[in-house]
């Protein structure tokens, strides 16, 4: 038992285990396979990374992304722990120091490309050297199915490799996105040994999701402050350029904020970084420079001014709001200029395509999130393979808006037919210009406007357009590919509604949103009312819907 703290102190400085870490690594030391179902940011790693130092012989772990790979073996050398790893990138040289390094037992973990167990001379090797493999470790392990979204078939060979190891290791399987499907598929094709099962929660039960798309972001946000100023909050930003702009629009609102990035002196963030923990300051804005090893426990909100990259981001970032428990909201102010900011940003990294197309991905996933009409706590959780809210949650901006039905079967089906006829090789910008009959020049190239769908949709509002497009996607009618430049095409579900044996309904918000105004919103709304009344002697007709008519109406 000390043995395990004094390890868990001395190679990676941390007093306490986290959530089932500590059950983990002992079933692990103690020679017990185990599947450990974790969302991400949970501490995966150093599930595995304990019990190979402690461990006899060498850990290997099977990882996907041979970038991330080289990243946790330096830190893992740097702590002390010796490690290597073995993946298509080396050359034959390197790749024999580091055989010729097992045999001599210079290492501790070897971190391996799932491909390099298919190759018969890796496994020889460590038969006829006779070398001690203690644990198996699979990152990742969704990729073993077909049901997962990242499905690796060499993932599927792992067990052919363990099965004909002289002496049987113990096996580890880790993943954050595990459905039952998965979870099975898991547990059978790693055939895992009456394995011991850990899933550990994702849901943050006080905090309430809103996503609010199009808004006047600097205003909501200006408004948001003002109706709750006894709270600190944490404001995200994308750029720095963002968090200056909208410190210098608060500012100009006599709002007082802390700012926070990458571009200011050590001493600046040092500063801001005070103010608001010790409560000088309420609100900070902030990028994602922020955050790292920050435990505030009393913020109460957390407003993203931009979507962030990914639902792993936001989810952190989010999560930094309500530590203490009590209730908090999380709201994110959505435009289509996030999505082209954190493509760009993709785009213009320095990573490997195969990351980079996992990243797209990724941010398409977030961006599904903001126009889902799904619970977003229910899409959150299912997203890191929670599947335990089986109700809506009651407690987001989806389940508290009013809606109303609002029949699209045409007009989903003409986009379908669309696609379907230009046979399902165009992106979604030609596809909607086709649709709205424009005569942009791929359009004449491809001779999309002899179509019959050619058109189409010359008098339906584009901003609808790109709404039912952005539902068909999110909903999976339609599969968005994963490169630079995704190309749209028909799924298994999209087949019966072009056959009209379904149908599709959207969910619009009704035009007078339930809100949830505070009191002083309340006070302020009634001030305004009775003014106007007396200057134009009627009563006004001020909408119970935004703060933007507020605002309007006190500008009057
Ligand atoms: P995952 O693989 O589950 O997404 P990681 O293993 O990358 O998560 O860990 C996420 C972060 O949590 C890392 O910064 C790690 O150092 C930290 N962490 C892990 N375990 C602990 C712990 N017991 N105490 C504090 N921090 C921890
Ligand atoms: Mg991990
Ligand atoms: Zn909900």
């Amino acid at each position: 038992m000390t043995k395990l703290y004094e390890a868990l102190k001395k190679y990676f400085g941390y007093d306490n285990f986290r959530e089932n870490q500590e059950d983990i690594i002992l079933h692990i030391l103690e020679g017990t396979d185990v599947l450990g179902i974790m969302p991400t940011g949970a501490g995966k790693s150093l599930c595995y990374q304990l019990p190979a130092i402690l461990s006899k012989g060498i850990t290997l772990v099977v990882s996907p992304l041979i970038s991330l790979m080289k990243d946790q073996v330096d830190y893992l050398n740097s702590v002390g722990i010796e490690s290597a790893y073995l993946n298509s990138s080396l050359s034959g040289a390197e790749y024999s120091f580091i055989i010729q390094g097992i045999y001599q037992k210079r290492y501790k973990m070897i971190y391996v490309a799932p491909e390099r167990l298919e190759n018969e001379s890796f496994l020889k090797t460590i038969n006829e050297m006779n070398i001690e493999i203690s644990n198996v470790v699979i990152d990742e392990a969704h990729c073993v199915s077909r049901w997962g979204h990242d499905f690796r078939p060499s993932y599927t060979r792992i067990m052919q490799f363990i099965n004909q190891l002289h002496i049987r290791p113990t096996v580890a399987a880790f993943t954050a996105t595990a459905t039952t499907n998965v979870k099975e598929d898991i547990v059978h094709s790693l055939d895992l040994k009456s394995p011991e099962v850990y899933i550990t929660s994702f849901d943050r039960k006080n905090l309430e999701f809103k996503v609010f798309v199009n808004e006047n972001k600097e205003q909501y946000i200006r408004n948001y402050i003002t109706n709750h100023v006894d709270e600190s909050g944490i404001i995200y930003a994308a750029t720095r350029k963002d968090a200056e702009k909208l410190n210098q629009y608060l500012s100009g609102h006599n709002i007082n904020v802390s700012i926070y990035h990458a571009g200011l002196s050590d001493a600046d963030r040092m500063r801001a970084q005070e103010d608001f923990i010790y409560d000088n300051v309420q609100v900070m804005i902030a990028t994602n420079a922020f955050g790292m090893g920050i435990d505030k426990s009393n913020v109460r909100y957390v407003i993203h001014y931009n979507m962030p990259r990914d639902l792993e981001a936001y989810y952190q970032e989010a999560g930094r709001a309500g530590r203490d428990g009590e209730n908090s909201v999380c709201i994110l102010l959505y435009s289509a200029a996030d999505t082209a900011i954190q493509k760009y940003f993709i785009d213009e990294s320095d990573v490997s395509e195969e990351l980079k197309s996992h990243e797209y991905k990724k941010l398409q996933l977030m961006e599904s999130y903001c126009h889902t009409s799904t619970c977003l706590r229910r899409y959150i959780l299912e997203y890191f393979g929670d599947y335990s809210l089986t109700e809506p949650c009651g407690n987001c901006s989806v389940c508290n808006t009013e809606v109303e039905e609002k029949d699209v079967t045409i007009q989903a089906q003409m986009i379908l037919s669309c696609i379907h006829r230009s046979g399902q090789r165009f992106g979604r910008s030609i596809i909607v210009d086709t649709l709205r009959g424009s005569r942009n020049q791929k359009v004449l190239k491809f001779n999309l406007n002899e179509l019959k769908t050619y058109g189409l949709m010359k008098d339906y509002p584009k901003d609808d357009l790109d709404l039912l497009m952005n539902r068909l996607i999110a909903d999976g009618y339609i599969y968005k590919t994963e490169e630079q430049y995704p190309i749209l095409k028909l799924t298994n579900l999209s087949i019966p509604l072009l056959k009209n044996e379904t149908s599709l309904t959207i969910q619009v918000a009704k035009q007078e949103k339930k809100v949830h105004a505070d009191n002083s919103l309340l006070n302020k709304l009634k001030e305004i009312r009775s003014q106007i009344a007396k200057k134009e002697g009627y009563p006004p007709y001020v909408i119970f819907h935004d703060s933007t008519l507020i605002e309007m109406s006190i500008q009057k």
